[in-house]
């Protein structure tokens, strides 16, 4: 289980997406034979922000959970759906034998410029969490953002909001992608202050190409530290200094008694693997005998 591994933390996980296209469907099926090899303490599997891959989600997590013997926690967002729609799912989940949910809001359909909820649905994620542990018995992930939400006015609110997660029954949460550790170990300090005790695990997502980096900035509001783009700067295969970088990252964090990494794959499983035999060579999360 998530909370018993994050207790002997550091734990290590991946994140996948459900494929749109059969092209992507080999993609992952190689993505994740090659990175579950490496025995993550457990993988995430995303929900699409509307159409046909959301019905995926629950059948990805299954497979990986019930196939390949990891633990997989699914991602669920309040978007266009009613309770009953929410109660469905998670069900479904659970039938599955899955026990790990990560409870988010959920972005505005493309073309919606705000989050408008389901008239009989969730306005927020401290909705869903509480919805969720008052009706079953998953362990719930809920999302953080070190440099704050891209819609707050403030980081205090989001730092409140957090707090608030914790409240409704959030047992542990993910962050948002970021670059610049500093603004992490910010986060935690002023959230440890407000009483934020539940383990802050670390997203972190290696650039593997420079197209990718205005587009991260845009979507998550992440800061772009000149340090990363200095550092992807001096060698010509960007994706081996992107992968230097969140090693560098990932080594660091670890140091400083962080919870645990996430590691965003994007499907792709270069990288992540990469990553994991520098942390392992660096004497982190060595294989378990
Ligand atoms: C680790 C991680 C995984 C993700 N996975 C997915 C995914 O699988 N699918 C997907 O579509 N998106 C995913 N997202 C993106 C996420 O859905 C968006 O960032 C979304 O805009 C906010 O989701 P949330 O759960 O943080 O929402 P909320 O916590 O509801 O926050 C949304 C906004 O409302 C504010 N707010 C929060 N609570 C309250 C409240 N009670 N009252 C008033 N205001 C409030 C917040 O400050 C914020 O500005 C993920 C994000 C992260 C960090």
């Amino acid at each position: 289980m998530i909370l018993e591994k994050l207790r002997q933390g550091p734990t290590l996980s991946y994140e996948f997406f459900p494929p749109k296209n059969p092209a992507g469907w080999g993609t992952l099926y190689g993505t994740l034979a090659e990175t579950t090899k490496l025995g993550p303490d457990f993988v995430s599997v995303t929900y699409g922000a509307g159409g046909s891959t959301r019905s995926k989600t629950v059948d990805i997590v299954g497979r990986i959970q019930g196939e390949l013997g990891i633990e997989a926690m699914a991602h669920l967002t309040c978007v266009g759906h009613s309770r009953d729609e929410i109660r469905g799912i998670l069900e479904s989940l659970w039938n599955h034998g899955i026990r790990h949910v990560l409870a988010l809001r959920g972005d505005p359909p493309r073309g919606d410029t705000s989050f408008k909820p389901h008239p009989d649905g969730f306005a927020h994620a401290t909705e869903l969490i509480r919805f969720v542990k008052e009706n079953f018995n998953f362990t719930v992930g809920c999302a953080y953002y070190p440099e704050k939400h891209v819609e707050s006015k403030t980081l205090e609110q989001d730092l409140g909001f957090l707090k608030m997660k914790q409240d409704c029954g959030a047992d542990f949460a993910v962050s948002q992608l970021f670059f610049d550790n500093e603004n992490f170990y910010r986060f935690r300090e002023q959230a440890a202050a407000l009483g934020v005790t539940i383990p802050l695990v670390a997203g972190i997502m290696p650039v593997l190409d420079l197209n990718q980096i205005p587009r991260f900035r845009d979507l998550s509001g992440c800061s772009i530290p000149n340090k990363l783009l200095g550092f992807l700067g001096e060698g010509p295969d960007v994706l081996q200094r992107g992968v230097e970088f969140a090693t560098m990252q990932c080594q660091n964090l670890l140091q400083n008694g962080v919870s645990g990494l996430h590691l965003y794959c994007l499907n792709k499983h270069q990288s992540v693997v990469k990553i994991t035999e520098n942390l392992r060579g660096l004497g982190f999360f060595t294989p378990k005998t």
